[in-house]
């Protein structure tokens, strides 16, 4: 089960919407001014239509009925012309808010705390940044304008009417019980459930995000039929949410069809008494069917993009709600440290959930410029500690810090200089060799590049390749083989230069033998730094100054090899079985 990111409440989506408006005020006024030219000129229509009526009732000249039809065509064009511009200014309001939100967004999402993007599942995040962002362009291109304009049409179509006829336009009052009591019904079960079905097709895409991005995994460990109906219990869980929604719509939209219709019976019922009783003429009563006639469009309009804009609030509420969560930086206010201060554990506790502590009460110091190898089974709680101390995760309690310098408090930006975690997972971006060990604060030269390459043993490998550091590797490029992507992910260690990694099996998709070669090397390189190495072979401890034996969430052994082995405790059994008879 994931913890899903935060919604914005309604109070943050007035703040939005109310800072958006400011920003753009002048964009939104030319469109919306525009909107109501045109609903306005287009209200002209139907005057000239019933006028044209009544002239040939009464008797007119040909010329005059020309005139009539001439300037009804004039009113369609104009109109048309206003409703382009102001559909252009429209999708152009979208595209600015499009670019900001998704800027924001993204942006926003660089600074979360990688734990709580974990926690969330990367789909969440990825389908606010992209459906919910799309959503939301949608409604504010259409639905606002939309909204808006059918607003506009509705009222100046009823005061038109009661202009044209009192009594008449009564006969639209039919209409109102139908529609009020339908929309009363239908809204407030609506929301809850268009909420439920955008984190559903949020889970869907999580879930398939998930299957892609571990399709290696899921075909080695042949998960392909659990991962199937793990997708379809998520696309199970999004078609109800789906069926709930057309479900309240199939009561409510036949209510609204109704509601539209109502009104021009009851119209030409009182149009039939007023003719006969001498109080309205035919051409009236002609002009006021079509405005009750016109009605329903904006009405049907106006219903409908509501509908579209609970969808858009709703994905205003993901996005913003991605903002709620505190940056990774928010709380760090630390001085970055300058890597001569021990690394020191105090009583550590953390738990992935509230109610499974997996670290208990861990206390370890590492002396500055040591290498400490951590080793224990399976599930022990070695990578968990590793990612406290490269301050991914924030302990329960207790301090992980380098001197009096909390590892959580420092800037994100000094925390990933200064200290580096390297795991077995490793990302080949599609560039070039080049590119991918390019770091963001210093550009190394092709020297530098050669002698990183040559440390990880990787020269043979890069002379081989067609371009050699300019050649793309990665998708679509040069192939990677997983252990050459280990090897590149050193080198970006070792070109990075900070002064505490983390190295979390770093090496366990090599060779024993080019394992043991390529530690040697790095270690050499490394020396000086602060090194935390999670093994899984137990040769790598041999060599490091301290061995940390973990056992269920704590450290059970602690001492240099020699000692550990002279203890004839759990670590010399281990190493006992390991090495070759
Ligand atoms: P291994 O050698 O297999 O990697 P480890 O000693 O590194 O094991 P951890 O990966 O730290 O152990 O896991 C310790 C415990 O925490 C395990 O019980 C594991 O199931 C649990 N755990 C690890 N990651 C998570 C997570 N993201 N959410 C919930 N539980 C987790």
């Amino acid at each position: 089960m994931t913890a899903r990111l935060p919604l914005a409440g309604a109070a943050a989506v007035r703040r939005w919407m109310w800072r958006t408006l400011l920003v753009h005020r002048r964009r939104f006024a030319t469109m919306m001014l525009l909107f109501c030219l045109a609903t306005l000129v287009g209200l002209v229509g139907p005057q000239v239509l019933g006028f044209l009526v009544d002239s040939v009732l009464t008797g007119t000249t040909t010329g005059r009925v020309d005139l009539l039809a001439g300037a009804f065509l004039a009113v369609l064009a104009t109109q048309a012309l206003l409703v382009r511009a102001a559909r252009l200014r429209a999708a152009m309001l979208g595209e600015h808010l499009l670019a900001e939100s998704r800027e924001g967004m993204v942006s926003h999402a660089l600074r979360l705390p990688l734990g709580t993007v974990e926690a969330a599942g990367t789909g969440d995040l990825l389908s606010r940044a992209t459906t919910d962002v799309d959503r939301l362009d949608y409604t504010v291109r259409n639905a606002v304008p939309e909204i808006t304009t059918a607003l506009i049409t509705v009222a100046l179509t009823g005061t038109a009417m009661v202009f044209t006829s009192p009594p008449l336009a009564c006969g639209m009052l039919v209409a109102v019980p139908l529609m009020v009591f339908s929309t009363r019904w239908y809204y407030p079960r609506s929301l809850p459930t268009i909420q439920r079905v955008m984190a559903n097709w949020a889970e869907v895409q999580s879930s398939m995000h998930e299957s892609v991005e571990g399709a290696r995994t899921v075909a080695a460990l042949r998960l392909a039929e659990r991962r199937v109906a793990r997708n379809e219990q998520a696309l199970g869980r999004a078609v109800a949410a789906e069926r709930r929604h057309r479900f309240l719509l199939s009561m409510w939209l036949p209510c609204l069809e109704l509601s539209y219709v109502l009104p021009i019976a009851a119209i030409l019922l009182i149009g039939g008494w007023a003719y006969q009783a001498g109080l309205a003429e035919l051409g009236t009563i002609i002009t006021v069917v079509l405005y009750a006639q016109a009605m329903a469009n904006p009405f049907d309009e106006l219903f409908m993009w509501l509908e579209e804009l609970q969808v858009g609030h709703t994905a205003l509420q993901r996005i913003l709600g991605v903002r709620e969560v505190p940056a990774a930086d928010d709380a760090r206010r630390a001085a970055s440290t300058d890597g001569q201060c021990d690394l020191v554990l105090r009583d550590v506790r953390f738990s992935y959930r509230p109610d499974q502590e997996i670290l208990h009460g861990i206390d370890l110091t590492v002396p500055v410029g040591q290498r400490l190898v951590i080793v224990g089974p399976s599930g022990a709680g070695k990578s968990t500690l590793g990612r406290l101390i490269a301050g991914i995760s924030r302990p329960d309690s207790g301090s992980v810090a380098f001197g009096s310098t909390e590892v959580t408090g420092l800037p994100t930006e000094a925390l990933r200089r200064e200290v580096v975690l390297l795991t077995q997972e490793h990302h080949v971006f599609a560039c070039t060799l080049r590119d991918n060990l390019a770091l963001p604060d210093h550009e190394p030269t092709d020297d530098d590049l050669t002698d990183a390459l040559k440390a990880v043993g990787l020269l043979d490998w890069v002379a081989a390749l067609p371009d050699g550091l300019g050649t793309v590797l990665g998708s679509g490029g040069h192939p990677v083989p997983a252990a050459r992507a280990q090897q590149l992910a050193l080198a970006r260690v070792l070109l990075a230069d900070p002064h505490t990694v983390v190295l979390d099996e770093a090496t366990s998709l090599l060779d024993n033998a080019t394992s043991r070669e390529l530690e040697r090397s790095v270690s050499t390189l490394l020396s000086g730094r602060t090194v935390i190495a999670i093994a899984h072979r137990l040769h790598t401890a041999r060599n490091a100054d301290q061995v940390a034996v973990m056992s269920d969430g704590r450290i059970v052994e602690l001492g240099s090899h020699a000692e550990l082995l002279a203890a004839e405790g759990s670590y010399a059994r281990l190493y006992r079985v390991a090495q070759p008879s």
